[in-house]
């Protein structure tokens, strides 16, 4: 199956590697769906980060083995989402060592409440469509900031509560290392990362990776809040290090190119922001927003700025949603019309159903073809194989990687199910 060549490159920034960022300090890149670091003390080594499964924990502590023999003293976990905590049991080697995370760390592992109302199995779903799982590697090229080939024992099946709580920012002596914890709100609200200022190393979690920031999760996320994401950008920034160790894709090294990576994620962030608002303020539909926006020149072409995670319409979406609520101004959008009634005014419109059908299969507009194919199915018409493969042609020449798994995920389901 085709795939878009920038997405295809991209993975060279998830090649299985174990990175040396100074003397004693390492970061395993590629493994699994994050990285994991490792800093060596006097007697002990210090764990940040833990991946999404017991496997790739495994496999990485293996290799970590060849480094250093010294016990694991203790784990940092630089925010609670499952790519990062899964692993822990392992990397405790069945001793009693502290996890250290944020006060604010809230896991959905552990703290789902049986009883509110969610709709869980919606976001099971969208997970799966997301990180493409079931696809084979051909078609799951990555998951934009993580390799698609990796071990998948394990899921989820390591995670250790977090038993040292960092309420404040504070400074933390790993074993022999200097290192301070901070607070820092990005991709979540519990974000601690981890800043060595003697050797000038930033462990950043996922406040930034090779890639548009995900500033909405197709899966199914919360409002992330992105004037705190850029504030921590530029807070990060002026710690001056001299080495990024992101929790996604490879560090990056010299202060000057990590200056332009953070400020120029920063930036972007804060255009879409901008443009978003503006759009808001004249009153476009937010199809036209999302229709409209792109980066500026200026940081359109940044490598790290490519849509293979987050995306502009995306983005522009969550934070009209994450700040004035669904409605958008337009009185139309007050009350609503449900799928068949739609489908039935637009089969008058078209002359008959046939004619929609044959609209649906001549149009060159991807996009036109599934909003009618999704009409046709609303009235029971067999067009499921339209559908799927639009969406595959779709994921061709999609630049994002969890665009494409749900393209590809979708397709297969409705060939399954026919509807
Ligand atoms: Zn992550």
């Amino acid at each position: 199956m085709k795939a878009h060549a920038a997405l295809v490159k991209q993975s060279e920034q998830l090649q299985k590697d174990i990175i040396q960022l100074a003397d004693g300090i390492w970061t395993a890149v590629g493994y699994a769906a994050s990285n994991v670091h490792l800093i060596e003390g006097r007697d002990s080594i210090t764990i940040i980060d833990t991946t999404e499964t017991t496997k790739a924990a495994e496999n990485i502590l293996k290799d970590f083995r060849e480094l250093t023999d010294k016990p694991v003293g203790r784990i940092i976990l630089t925010h609670s989402h499952r790519d990062h905590i899964s692993g822990a049991t392992i990397f405790s080697e069945d001793k009693d060592v502290p996890v250290i995370a944020s006060h604010k760390f809230k896991s959905d592992l552990v703290d789902v409440d049986p009883n509110l109302i969610a709709a869980n199995k919606s976001l099971m779903r969208r997970t799966k469509m997301q990180f493409g799982i079931g696809l084979s590697n051909d078609e799951r090229i990555s998951l934009g900031v993580g390799p698609g080939n990796r071990p998948m024992e394990g899921m989820g099946a390591g995670f250790i509560a977090p038993s040292v709580i960092i309420h404040e920012d504070c400074d933390i002596d790993l074993d022999g290392i200097n290192a301070s914890l901070i607070h820092a709100p990005g991709e979540t609200d519990d974000h601690l990362i981890v800043w060595l200022a003697d050797q000038k190393i930033l462990f950043c979690g996922d406040n930034w990776y090779h890639a548009f920031p995900n500033l909405y999760a197709i899966r199914g996320t919360a409002y992330r809040d992105f004037q705190k994401w850029a504030d921590s950008l530029t807070m990060m920034n002026d710690l001056a290090p001299e080495i990024l160790a992101p929790g996604h894709t490879r560090p990056v090294f010299g202060t000057e190119d990590i200056t332009e990576v953070l400020i120029s994620t920063r930036d972007a962030i804060l255009h879409v922001m901008r443009e978003t608002a503006k759009g808001m303020d004249e009153g476009k539909s937010l199809d036209d927003i999302c229709s409209d926006l792109a980066l500026p020149p200026s940081l359109a072409d940044k490598p790290w700025l490519q849509e293979f995670y987050g995306k502009l319409g995306w983005s522009a979406r969550a934070f009209a949603v994450g700040t004035l609520g669904w409605y958008d101004g337009n009185p139309t959008n007050l009350t609503c019309m449900s799928t068949i009634s739609r489908a039935n005014e637009m089969v008058k419109l078209a002359g008959g159903i046939s004619a929609l059908r044959q609209a649906a299969s001549e149009t060159d507009n991807a996009h036109w073809c599934l909003e009618l194919c999704d009409l046709l199915l609303a009235l029971g018409e067999p067009v499921a194989e339209l559908k799927a493969s639009t969406l595959e042609r779709l994921a061709e020449t999609e630049i994002n990687a969890t665009a494409r798994n749900s393209y590809i995920w979708a397709a297969k389901e409705l060939r399954e199910t026919g509807e």
